[in-house]
Formats: C-alpha cells, structure tokens, sequence
C-alpha cells in the first residue's frame, strides 16, 4: 500500500481494515505448534492516531506529520508449555507510531524513552509485516492452556496440579493489561 497516499485524506477517512491469513505472516507461522491447523488469522486495522493520544509524542517529535495507529487481532494455534499439546491463543495487538519520511529523517527524530515507534513510509508499504511484529511482541512469554482447563493434563501427578496453581496465581498477581506488556516491551525499542 501507498502509506503516503494514505496520511493525505483527511484524518476521519484514513482507515483501512482487512485480515491476513496466517499463510500470509511467516513469522506467525514459524511460532504455530508443530502439527497444528494452518487455519486462523487476523483482522487488522490502520488508521490515524487520535491526536489527543499522541499531543505528548508530537511534542518531542515536531518534525513527525504523521501518526498512525495499527491494531490486530485473532487468533493462533501454540504449543501448550505445560501439556505440549497445541491450543488456540488470542493474540490482541496494537500501537502509535510515527510515519518518518525516509530513513534519514527516522535516523534524526530523536530517540524517547517513552514515546512513538518511528516506521518508515513507503509507496510500497509491508502493512503484513508491521502487523506481524505486533503480533510477535503481543505473544506470551509462557504458552499454555488457561488454567484448570480439561484438556491440559498430564498422566497424573500431584506434582503438576500443584505447578499449575502455583502458575495461575503468579498469573493472577502479576500479569499486567497485555497492552501495558506491550509498552513495556517497546519502551527498549527505538526504530525500525
Ligand atoms: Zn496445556
């Protein structure tokens, strides 16, 4: 897709949406479970950032015209940590990025600690590829079925119903909102 095309309508109709198939994101299909359905895949979303989120980026970042939002989400087939066996996750992605120009003007924004990725823009813009590496930062650390689920089981043990407890209470606890994980994780990014 023409990105530059894209950032010249009004702010209102710069929204594009579509699905990928997972045959179409090789990335995602390196991660599937061994054996698993090639079926799934995700239903993304680009459009402008709404500029009351982005106020503070724009201010580090006046040179940046453009910020836009991609969001994805669906579903994958992973491999279960704890059973092994395959099991459909959902995978919910998003983030604002800065829409630099060319690499030269990406090289000279300035690197923020908590801000914007800056992508470069093309004619010929990889929108699968963007909405595959969100997707690869939305993964889980630890692939597993959901606690107490019947499917996960190993030829019983004590051993590991007292590991799955011990699971979902570190769960439970301490996971944070998947989009706050995705700050986190992006905070140590700069460009790309
Ligand atoms: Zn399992």
């Amino acid at each position: 897709m023409d990105i530059f095309a894209f950032v010249q309508k009004k702010p209102a109709e710069q929204v594009l949406e579509g699905h990928f198939a997972l045959a179409e994101l090789p990335r995602m299909i390196a991660e599937k479970a061994p054996g698993a359905p090639d079926e799934g895949g995700f239903q993304w979303r680009l459009s402008a950032a709404d500029p009351a989120e982005t106020k503070p980026y724009a201010a580090e970042m006046p040179e940046v015209k453009h910020f836009l939002e991609v969001r994805a989400e669906g579903e994958v087939w992973l491999e279960c940590q704890r059973c092994l066996k395959p099991y459909k996750q959902r995978l919910e992605a998003g983030t604002v990025f800065a829409l630099a120009a060319s690499e030269e003007e990406a090289d000279a924004l300035p690197i923020l600690e908590e801000g914007a990725d800056v992508v470069v823009g093309s004619k010929d813009f990889d929108l699968a590829e963007l909405v595959e590496e969100e997707l690869l930062l939305a993964m889980p650390g630890a692939p597993k079925h959901e606690f107490g689920d019947s499917e996960c089981v190993r030829s019983g043990s004590r051993k590991v119903h007292r590991q799955q407890k011990q699971d979902n209470g570190a769960e439970a606890g301490g996971k944070p909102h998947p989009f706050a994980a995705l700050a986190a994780i992006k905070q140590g990014k700069t460009s790309k």
